[in-house]
C-alpha cells in the first residue's frame, strides 16, 4: 500500500515566490488593490526592494484605510502607501520547518509564509496544501 508520511519537510508543498502575486511596501494602495483584484487573492504578502518579508495586505485593510465617516476617499487610493496600511503580523515559517508546525499555523491562518534566514521571501505554504496532505496521510495510511 502506499505510504504518505507527515514528518517530511515542506518544501515540496510550497508555492515558489516567482508564482506568488506579492506587493512591495512602497506600492500605491491603488496598485495592491489592482494586483489583489487582478490575482483574485483575499490578502498576498508585501516585501520590500530585497526580496524581504515586511507584512500582508488585504482588500478590507485598503477598503478600511479608505473608507471616511460619510463617503469613501477614493483619493486616498493613490495617496497612500502599502506600508501604511499593511499588517506586520505575519504567520511565517522556515524553509526547513517541520509539517507540523506547518499544520499548528494554518489553524489560523490561510496560508503561511516561508523565508530564509535573512527573512528573505522565497514562497508560500497554504492551509489547502496541507489539508490535501493530510487527507493522503489519513486516505492510505489507516
Ligand atoms: P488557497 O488555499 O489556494 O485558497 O489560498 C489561500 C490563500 O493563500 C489565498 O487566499 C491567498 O491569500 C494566498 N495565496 C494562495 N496562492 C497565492 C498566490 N499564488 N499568490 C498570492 N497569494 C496566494
Amino acid at each position: 500500500m502506499k505510504q504518505v508520511s507527515l514528518d517530511n519537510g515542506i518544501e515540496k508543498l510550497m508555492i515558489p515566490g516567482s508564482k506568488v502575486a506579492i506587493v512591495q511596501e512602497g506600492n500605491s494602495l491603488e496598485h495592491a488593490l489592482l494586483v489583489l483584484t487582478k490575482s483574485g487573492y483575499s490578502a498576498i504578502p508585501v516585501l520590500d526592494r530585497e526580496y524581504k518579508l515586511k507584512g500582508l495586505i488585504s482588500m478590507s485593510l485598503i477598503l478600511d484605510a479608505i473608507l471616511g465617516i460619510e463617503k469613501i476617499e477614493y483619493e486616498k487610493l493613490s495617496e497612500m502607501k502599502v506600508e501604511e496600511v499593511m499588517n506586520r503580523k505575519v504567520a511565517w515559517m522556515r524553509e526547513n520547518g517541520s509539517f507540523f508546525r506547518g499544520l499548528e499555523l494554518s489553524i489560523n491562518h490561510p496560508f503561511l509564509c516561508i523565508v530564509d534566514e535573512n527573512n528573505t521571501f522565497i514562497g508560500i505554504l497554504t492551509r489547502k496544501s496541507i489539508l490535501a496532505q493530510v487527507h493522503n496521510y489519513l486516505k492510505f495510511n489507516t
